[in-house]
Order: C-alpha cells, then sequence, then structure tokens
C-alpha cells in the first residue's frame, strides 16, 4: 500500500494522487504553517470580538456538546476557565458510551461547576439507525471521506439537538470539540444561516424519516425554528484556533480526574461503537476514515507522522466488534 510520505494518506483514499516524490496532493495545496498561525489568530479574535458583543446575556452564554472524549472535555475546561462563560454542557447517549466515559462526565460536570443536560433518544429506533448505516449507502461521497457513515449519522443527530436547544433556549453560540484536524480552520466560527441548515438537515432526515418513519423526526428543527432566524447561534470549534497538544490536553484533563478509556479504540476517547464503524468502512471503501483528519494534524504538525500511521493501523479484536454487533442486533 503506498502511502504519502509527509502525511498519512494511503492510495486508496479518493482523489489522491503523488507527485514524483510521493508527495500527496492534499500535501502539495496545504497552506504554510505561517499562514496557518496568521488565521488561527484570525479566528480567535473573530470569536473573542462575539464574545464581546454577547457580554451580559443572560442564562447560559454557550451550548457545549459533550461528548465526555478528551477533546470536549477540554473544551469544556477552556469555555470555563479560560473564557469564564456560563457553559450548558450537552450529552447526546447513543448508547455505546464507555462506562469510563460516563464517569469521566460526572466528574468534569461537577468538578467544573456546569449545568448539565443529557439527550438519550430510544435505543431501539438509534440501534436500527446504526445497524442500516452500516450496510447501507446513504450519504455522498464527500461526507464519508471524513467519518463513516454510522459516524455521520450520530453527529447529524447531535449537531440537530444541539441546534434545536440552542435555539430554544436562546443560547448565542453552539461549541464542539472538534480536533483541528476534523473541522476545517475556515469553518471554525460560522453564523448558523437558516437556509443553509434547512438544506443540510433535509440531506440527513429525508433518508432516515424514509426508512424508519416519523419518530425519526422528533430529532430534527421544525418548521417553527427555522421561522427565527434572529435565534440561530454561531458554531465555534475553539481547538482549531488555540493551541493543540496532545501532552497539554492529558495533563490537564488528568488534574480534572479525568481518566483515558481502555475499551475504546485509539482514535475515540467514548465511544464504543467507533470501533465497528471504521471496521465497516475500512472494508467497504479500503481506507480508514480517520485518515482525513489525522493527515490533516501531521501536516499541521500537532501530531507526528509515527504516531498517525500508529493509530490507523490498529485492527479491531474480533471479539469487540462481535459484542456490537450483537447490541446492534446484526450478524
Ligand atoms: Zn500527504
Amino acid at each position: 500500500m503506498r502511502i504519502c510520505s509527509e502525511c498519512v494518506l494511503p492510495e486508496t483514499f479518493p482523489g489522491i494522487s503523488f507527485n514524483r516524490d510521493g508527495v500527496c496532493n492534499f500535501c502539495q495545496s496545504a497552506c504554510s504553517s505561517d499562514r496557518l498561525e496568521r488565521e488561527r489568530a484570525k479566528y480567535r479574535r473573530k470569536f473573542e470580538d462575539l464574545l464581546a458583543r454577547h457580554a451580559g446575556t443572560s442564562g447560559y452564554e454557550c451550548l457545549l456538546c459533550f461528548s465526555g472524549g478528551k477533546d470536549s472535555a477540554y473544551t469544556l475546561d477552556i469555555l470555563k476557565n479560560r473564557y469564564g462563560l456560563r457553559v450548558l454542557a450537552l450529552t447526546f447517549d447513543n448508547g455505546f458510551m464507555s462506562p469510563v466515559a460516563q464517569e469521566n462526565i460526572g466528574r468534569l460536570v461537577e468538578g467544573l461547576g456546569v449545568d448539565h443536560m443529557v439527550f438519550r433518544p430510544r435505543f431501539d429506533l438509534v440501534r436500527r439507525i446504526f445497524a442500516l448505516s452500516a450496510t447501507e449507502s446513504f450519504y455522498s461521497g464527500k461526507t464519508l471521506q471524513r467519518a463513516s457513515s454510522i459516524c455521520t449519522s450520530c453527529i447529524s443527530m447531535v449537531k440537530s439537538v444541539a441546534l434545536m436547544t440552542a435555539i430554544e433556549k436562546g443560547i448565542p453560540f453552539v461549541v464542539y470539540g472538534w480536533s483541528p484536524g476534523q473541522a476545517p480552520l475556515h469553518a471554525s466560527v460560522m453564523q448558523t444561516n437558516p437556509s443553509l441548515m434547512k438544506a443540510a438537515q433535509r440531506s440527513v432526515r429525508e433518508p432516515l424519516v424514509q426508512r424508519f418513519g416519523n419518530e425519526v423526526d422528533a430529532y430534527f428543527l421544525k418548521e417553527h425554528h427555522f421561522e427565527r432566524p434572529e435565534l440561530f447561534p454561531c458554531n465555534v470549534h475553539p481547538l482549531a484556533f488555540l493551541e493543540y497538544d496532545e501532552p497539554t490536553i492529558y495533563a490537564r484533563l488528568a488534574e480534572l480526574g479525568w481518566v483515558r478509556p481502555d475499551d475504546t479504540d485509539p482514535n475515540s476517547t467514548n465511544c464504543l461503537l467507533n470501533t465497528y464503524a471504521n471496521h465497516v468502512h475500512q472494508q467497504r471503501f479500503g481506507y480508514n476514515p480517520y485518515a482525513l483528519e489525522i493527515a490533516n494534524m501531521v501536516r499541521e504538525s500537532v501530531m507526528s507522522r509515527e504516531e498517525g500511521l500508529r493509530r490507523l493501523s490498529v485492527r479491531p479484536r474480533s471479539e469487540q466488534l462481535e459484542v456490537i454487533r450483537q447490541r446492534l442486533g446484526i450478524g
């Protein structure tokens, strides 16, 4: 298997080509580290200016999508302790959370003094959604370059429940703990736009409603939400424009009592389903759905190439996959 000599993208990645030195087209068109630094500073200022404009708002100042994984846990600490914000943490329990992640969530919200809501959709329904996502293709190729089909179904529901909650509670910011490789910097501080959100929601909601009926509709925005554009929040991914160094993150989280789960794969610190989702994607498309995220982090020097290659080479144990298949009701 040919792999880019600078990042970690394999020859099986869609749209990849290599120059004579074995460097991929994604690396060749990446921006310089100086430019990246300037861009990061620009988005940090943009976020801080927006915060200043919203200062003094009553109620919650931001809603954080809090999975309990290391990146969202670290983001919670930043929002609360660096920016001094009144945060509502929202956890979407997909039925596959590691028990250690559940304990981490409890310790962090209690230790940091943050209000917390858990949304747990009915398991019989999400189980069927995940099982079908594993076997059928209902997302575009572009979407699947960034995440597996199962992850896309799950994250789409997370984003939509978070947006609905923010609109209903009048919260001006929805914050995510995406790593710098997961979400592009230019989208790290972005006002949500009702018509764009409506189109984005349609591409996910429709295939799900067609297959599972109107019950799925409870997880998506309704017409009355779209009629209040002034309540649409700004989406923020602070880890894209702030410093990102895994040893620093783990050290700070240890101070807060966060413990790394030992039952998840190397690319997740909260979700047990991730292992299976990655396996299915790898089998179907021939590359790991984390390849793009890890390649971006290697290129931005927030992860070494050796570490990136190691994470992509870990294969799940068959008994691990079997446990998840059984919980999904397949195989
Ligand atoms: Zn490359």
